[in-house]
């Protein structure tokens, strides 16, 4: 990749009654403003094998907020390849210019093909992905979420030798191919915490074929509802974590396992003087377009 990364800093924060523990988080997100965190780590392998493999193009999937929608259209640009992004929704198709994120994707040059929720199930059927090479011609696809095994390589490189001396490593969960990544890279006496940003339990599975050790745990009480799904609650702690410790968090991922981690604290669930690491997944760019909404439904803002 063409932006060489120094490995990313770990950063002393702080919550409330978190007196007996030792929290630090991983600045992924400070390592491109849209590529950013764990999606410039599952792409980094790809991309590459994109090149040699001889593609000019890559084609994926994703929401209308996608992180990894964003970031693949950007590295589109930055590494000079065509990118298509495969979108759930019929309707957004008249609404691009309303959607942050598909907006910025756009003028990164990405070409959309929206489809409905139905087709978007079925996206992984042979036939699809047949009639999308018709369509597109040849292309390098990317799973929606951006999980494969090239993403967990990708992913593995997130933690450090000097990360070793802590006792959890904590992060979110969405698809679970950063979480599988963090456990791989993991010493076996550290516990892995995964924090599931959706509800349902299929995560759990999906994790396991990609982790080498079982020294994790999936954490399912602090999805707030569903995938993207926000309140008041959740607002005012974010934007409390910001004023405290000058870091933004991202509301569909590490605003969620943050708030988890403190309630986990109070709660007593991490033994006395634990070191905890909390990897920042990044995601930042997702704010615009959830404050867009949060403005509508006359909620507070993330600030
Ligand atoms: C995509 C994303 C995740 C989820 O990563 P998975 O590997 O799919 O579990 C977590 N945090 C942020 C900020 C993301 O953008």
């Amino acid at each position: 990749m063409i932006f060489k990364l120094e490995n990313s800093i770990n950063v002393r924060v702080y919550l409330p009654n978190t007196i007996d523990v030792e929290l630090f988080i991983k600045r992924e997100d400070a390592i491109h403003p849209i590529i950013s965190g764990n999606k410039y780590r599952k792409l980094k392998y790809n991309i590459e094998a994109a090149k040699i493999e001889g593609k000019h193009t890559l084609l994926t999937f994703g929401g209308a907020f996608s992180n990894h929608i964003a970031a693949v259209a950007e590295a589109g640009r930055v590494y000079n390849l065509k990118t298509i992004g495969i979108i759930r929704g019929e309707e957004l198709s008249s609404k691009i210019n309303d959607n942050a994120t598909l907006k910025y994707a756009q003028d990164c040059g990405m070409q959309f093909k929206f489809i409905s929720r139905t087709d978007f199930r079925n996206k992984e059927d042979l036939d699809f992905i047949g009639n999308l090479k018709q369509e597109f011609g040849d292309f390098y696809a990317i799973p929606e979420g951006g999980s494969n095994t090239l993403a967990v390589k990708g992913c593995e490189e997130i933690l450090t030798k000097a990360d070793s001396n802590f006792n959890y490593i904590c992060a979110p969960a969405g698809t679970g191919g950063t979480l599988a990544g963090l456990i791989n890279a993991s010493k076996s006496n550290q516990q892995v915490l995964g924090f599931s940003a959706l509800k349902g339990d299929f995560l759990q599975e999906d994790i396991s074929k990609f982790a080498k050790q079982d020294n994790w745990k999936l954490i399912t009480d602090y999805h707030f509802g569903g995938y993207a799904k926000i309140n008041a609650e959740l607002i005012t702690f974010m934007n409390a974590f910001k004023a405290l410790n000058n870091v933004r968090l991202d509301p569909v991922y590490t605003g969620k396992m943050l708030f988890g981690i403190q309630d986990m604290i109070i709660k007593d669930y991490f033994p006395k003087g634990s070191k905890i690491l909390v990897i920042h997944t990044g995601g930042l760019q997702g704010i615009t377009g959830m404050n867009s909404r949060l403005k509508q439904k006359n909620l507070p803002l993330i600030q």
